[in-house]
This record gives C-alpha cells, sequence and structure tokens, in this order.
C-alpha cells in the first residue's frame, strides 16, 4: 500500500484520510505528528481504508472473452458460457442447473459482447423475476403489506428501489450477485413498503429476515461497479 503523508502547518489536531486509488492512500495531518500515531490511525482504520480500496479496484465480475470462452458473471462468480446448436432462427440463452448456454443456429465464434449482452438481459430478467416474486410476495405477507409491481431494469445507479411504498423496482444486475446478497436487496425493498426511510426501525425490519444484512451490504459496496455491468 502506498501512503502519502501530508504535513500541514496550518492543521491542529484533526487527521484525514483519502483513499485514491486500489493501492494508495492519503493522510493530511498536523505538522508534529509523529510515525506512532500515522500508524495507530492506519491500523484504526484498517477496515475502511481495506473497503474503499476493493471498491476501487480492476472489474473483476465482467463479461469477458478469454482465451476463447465467454466469462459471464452470474450469482456471484464468473460463468463461463456454454454454446449449443439450435436450429431456430432467433438466439436465446438459457439457465439449465445453474449453466449458461446460449442457443444458437450460428457459428459461436462470430457471436460479439453485444449479442451476449442482448440475450443475456432477457435471460437475467426473467430469471430474477422467477426468484424475486415469491421471496418478496411471503416477505410482504409478513408484513402485512403489499405491492403494485415488481420490475426488473437497468437502473444504472442503484440495486433496487420502492417508490411510493408500492412499486418496487430491482436491477437487472442482481443476477451477477450471490443469491444470499440478492435475498437481501429484496428484504431491503420490502421492509421499505413499511419504512419509507433508513432509520433504526427500518434496520430492525431487514435484520429479522436477515440477520447477515450487514455482510450483504458489504459485499454490495465492495462490487460497486456491477451496478453498471449492463450500461451502453
Ligand atoms: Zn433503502
Amino acid at each position: 500500500m502506498n501512503i502519502q503523508i501530508i504535513k500541514n502547518k496550518r492543521r491542529k489536531k484533526s487527521i484525514s484520510i483519502e483513499v485514491i486509488s486500489s493501492d494508495a492512500v492519503r493522510l493530511r495531518v498536523p505538522y508534529r505528528t509523529g510515525q506512532n500515531e500515522i500508524n495507530a490511525v492506519l491500523s484504526k482504520y484498517e477496515d475502511w481504508i481495506k473497503d474503499r480500496m476493493s471498491s476501487m479496484s480492476p472489474r473483476e465480475l465482467v463479461i469477458k472473452k478469454h482465451g476463447g470462452t465467454w466469462h459471464i458473471p452470474f450469482q456471484g462468480t464468473s460463468q463461463l458460457l456454454e454454446f449449443r446448436y439450435t436450429a431456430r432462427k432467433y438466439d436465446r440463452i438459457i439457465v439449465d442447473n445453474n449453466r449458461l448456454i446460449y442457443e444458437t443456429s450460428k457459428d459461436s465464434s462470430i457471436i460479439t459482447i453485444h449479442d451476449i449482452k442482448k440475450q443475456i438481459k432477457k435471460t437475467y430478467r426473467s430469471y430474477l423475476l422467477t426468484i424475486i416474486t415469491p421471496v418478496a410476495k411471503q416477505l410482504s405477507d409478513m408484513l402485512q403489506s403489499s405491492y403494485e409491481s415488481i420490475n426488473i431494469k437497468n437502473t444504472r445507479s442503484i440495486w433496487g428501489s420502492c417508490r411510493n411504498s408500492k412499486y418496487l423496482t430491482f436491477n437487472i444486475a442482481l443476477a451477477c450477485v450471490p443469491p444470499d446478497v440478492l435475498h437481501y436487496v429484496v428484504v431491503h425493498e420490502v421492509c421499505h413498503l413499511i419504512y419509507p426511510h433508513h432509520k433504526q426501525s427500518f434496520w430492525r425490519c431487514v435484520e429479522r429476515f436477515d440477520p447477515n444484512y450487514s455482510e450483504h451490504r458489504q459485499w454490495l459496496r465492495s462490487h460497486n461497479y456491477l451496478v453498471t455491468v449492463f450500461n451502453n
């Protein structure tokens, strides 16, 4: 880790820490701050620094071609895309026992990232509806609440939303997160049906259905780049 120390004569007491890359941190400290004091601050904020750094780390879960094989983020891992010939005119990607299979009548070598994104969005939309719908129904019943609709969208900046305490929307990129993290996002949005804020009462509701919610929030924070995996 690269540590930059900026000593400032005008600074009286406070120390500020800024993570500036996946491998570098910048500290602004009062002029006379000693190394021991700096080390103490670094160790005190170690977890926070690591978290910020990992959120800035190079993308791992992305759609990419590697050694002639397509890698697709799905359920928190990178899956190899299999190809299967079909006589049908249109292409599609199916989920078969958690494997992703691209069915096409074309030669698989001419399939582009554009084709894959187009197909995978359709596949992930129906996959997420299948997973989310029964869970949202069950949780909202337990809260003696209800909602108008569930939508899967390429929301671009957020994982999910609950509009007017009625309309639930989930980011299509949630197909790429581990199932327990997806469950947490559903719990989060369903709890907003009752609590349209992030006060303590809301988090108690979340905890009731997901005792490990802070771990799952952490996962999302450190994989924030996934939110936009289907943009463009
Ligand atoms: Zn929220």
